[in-house]
């Protein structure tokens, strides 16, 4: 069945893991490796060889889709357009990705952020299907956000930073460690609820955190924040909640409970009342919407390049 379909790479560049496969769609998955995100030469170095040997034993792909941690250059204009560029993780500040891999492979390539990828995937396949507009938030080691709105992923003066959203910070806090975390701000969300922040902030690993510890009521105000804005300025038909902090069951109800505080009433639409469940949700494809999206990139992008744009509504 899956014969005709056209066969894509996918890369999901994460900070701490490169995810790579071959494959054509959600169903038909047929290699997938992992590559420690160490010094950019020798990751990409594995991802090479991963896709050399993918196309030796599966055939050519038609097309590669990658979806990376950043901030990345996506202006096509730019002379460092496929990049990585102000990262703060060492050794991986202006890394170029596309440009080196077209040198390599001669298909298109699709580039764009790991949430911006991980919301499309959930669109297609996962908890947001047919849901326009549609929010990704990932908690991990970092915060980061895909927005996609009236059908295409939200790129503009660069693509979204949803992690870096201004917050107050948290009221009355008892944590050891109070400073926001972020290098670059006083007060944010990645600041206060990343995975690294929170051991930080507490002396204590994220998910040795226990549900009642105070930490849960304070990433649950911090996120209900950024939510309360997102709602406000991108008018979203569901917000998807992922990454491993997210992934305490208590934390969801918390978040959603404060979010319907800091409404206070003011947007009337059951999504903020009784139907606030199917607002704030969990990821439908789990952890692995980052590197299906990155395969549907891909698929656009070859959609994009065989000229076919009415198979082409998204991104
Ligand atoms: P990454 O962000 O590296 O892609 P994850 O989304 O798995 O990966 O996030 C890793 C972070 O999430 C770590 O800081 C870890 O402490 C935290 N984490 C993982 N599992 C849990 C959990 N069950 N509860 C709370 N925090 C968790
Ligand atoms: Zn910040």
């Amino acid at each position: 069945m899956s014969e005709e379909l056209p066969l894509i790479a996918a890369i999901e560049a994460g900070g701490t893991k490169f995810v790579c496969a071959v494959g054509t769609g959600p169903h038909d998955v047929r290699e997938v490796t992992r590559i420690a995100t160490t010094t950019p030469e020798d990751t990409l170095a594995g991802v090479t060889r991963f896709l050399s040997m993918a196309k030796s034993k599966h055939g050519p792909f038609a097309a590669i889709g990658i979806g990376s941690f950043g901030p990345i250059d996506l202006d096509k204009n730019s002379e460092t357009y496929g990049y990585i560029t102000s990262t703060p993780k060492p050794g991986w500040q202006f890394t170029n990705i596309v440009p080196k891999l077209r040198e390599r492979y001669h298909v298109p390539i699709a580039w764009d952020t790991d949430v911006n990828a991980a919301v499309l995937a959930e669109f297609l396949w996962g908890a947001g299907q047919n849901t326009d507009p549609l929010i990704y938030i990932t908690v991990g080691t970092g915060v980061g956000g895909g927005v996609l709105i009236n059908g295409q992923l939200l790129h503009g003066l660069l693509h979204p930073e949803i992690g870096h959203l201004l917050v107050p910070p948290p009221h009355n806090s008892t944590a050891v460690q109070q400073a926001c975390h972020c290098p670059f701000h006083k007060s944010c969300v990645e600041g206060y609820v990343s995975g690294s922040a929170l051991a930080s902030r507490w002396g204590v690993k994220a998910d040795a955190l226990p549900p009642d510890h105070p930490a849960w009521e304070e990433v649950a105000d911090v996120m209900a924040h950024a939510l309360m804005n997102l709602t406000l300025s991108l008018c979203p038909k569901r917000i998807i909640l992922g990454g491993g902090v997210m992934s305490q069951e208590h934390i969801l109800p918390l978040i959603r409970g404060r979010l319907l505080k800091l409404n206070n009433g003011y947007l009337r639409v059951p999504e903020l009342g009784r139907t606030i469940d199917d607002f704030i949700v969990a990821p439908g494809l789990g952890a692995r919407s980052g590197l299906l999206g990155a395969l549907a990139l891909g698929k656009y992008e070859l959609d994009r390049h065989l000229n076919d744009t009415n198979s082409a509504p998204i991104v």
